[in-house]
């Protein structure tokens, strides 16, 4: 069946394939196919595959409690501190606030402490219940059916598990007010990290992450939904400098930690966008 590339628009064509490791689940390969505006698409079989590894690394409360809240706190805290003072720049007066994709609700809460009205949208349950115990936040399970409207829309890591993106940023879309924003951040597959370690990255991820972006289809993604482009940079875990690689594997992510336990790095912009992660804001254009 022809389909439709989602950033582009173009008949869907792919001009090379890589293979990538789930790492998260066991060993299995999973070819992902790419578009020549730059958009990667995970091939699976069945969309329950990647459901399925979604809610196993999501039902592990006690290891994102370990990551969130002990391994890397300092961290979250600076990199979130950042991203909500960004926001606020190019939403002064914005209050309301949707969090897509809460996880444990760590920076939805976060958001609620500098003053937004918050509401989380999670789809794991019990990611879902940790948040509305632990913070009483306000959690809603399913996107398509949050009905508010909100001043800022953010999606941190999240819009590459979307099994359908443009449903998910046309809703969001409907959602925001007029100049409402959309902060997105997700994994670059252009970056150099990602070509040090080609298919065996950790953020091609699949089939947890079904679509994979670099600069030009985020681009072409965003005009096409109907988002102007303020503000995008591509930045860098320290782990992932070039210093980090005189370092094997384990021993890399255990200084990496320990730094961060006694120190807070955030992250480090890539001034040649060549950045593991993109990061962007984007206003809503006139309907
Ligand atoms: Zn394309």
């Amino acid at each position: 069946m022809d389909r439709k590339c989602i950033a582009c628009g173009a008949l869907f064509k792919p001009v090379r394939t890589i293979t990538a490791r789930d790492y998260s689940s066991g060993n299995t390969i999973y070819p992902v196919d790419f578009c020549p505006c730059g958009l990667g698409v995970t091939r699976i079989n069945d969309q329950r595959e990647s459901d399925a590894v979604n809610k196993s690394s999501y039902d592990n409360l006690t290891g994102r409690i370990d990551i969130y809240f002990n391994r890397l706190k300092k961290h979250f805290y600076k990199r979130h501190s950042e991203i909500l003072g960004n926001i606020r720049k190019f939403s002064p007066g914005g209050k309301a606030l949707l969090e897509v994709g809460s996880n444990l609700g760590y920076t939805a809460h976060m958001a609620v402490e500098k003053g937004y009205d918050v509401v989380a949208c999670e789809l794991n349950d019990r990611c879902r219940n940790f948040s509305e115990l632990v913070f009483g936040l306000t959690v809603s399970k399913d996107l398509y059916k949050v009905k508010n409207r909100f001043d800022i829309v953010t999606l941190n890591d999240v819009l590459e598990h979307f099994p359908e993106p443009v449903r998910a940023i046309r809703k969001i879309h409907t959602l925001l007010v007029h100049d409402g924003i959309v902060f997105i951040q997700l994994p670059n597959w252009e970056s150099s990290v990602a070509e040090r370690h080609g298919g065996e990255w950790h953020w091609y991820n699949p089939p947890d992450h079904l679509f994979h972006f670099n600069i030009n289809s985020m681009k072409k993604f965003l005009a096409g939904n109907g988002f102007s482009l303020l503000w995008m940079r591509t930045v860098d875990m320290a782990e992932d400098l070039p210093l980090f690689r005189l370092f094997p594997g384990r021993l890399k992510g255990r200084i990496f930690q320990v730094i961060n336990y006694f120190f807070s790095v955030g992250l480090i912009e890539n001034k040649k966008e060549r950045g593991g992660l993109i990061q962007l804001i984007a206003k809503k254009n006139d309907d």
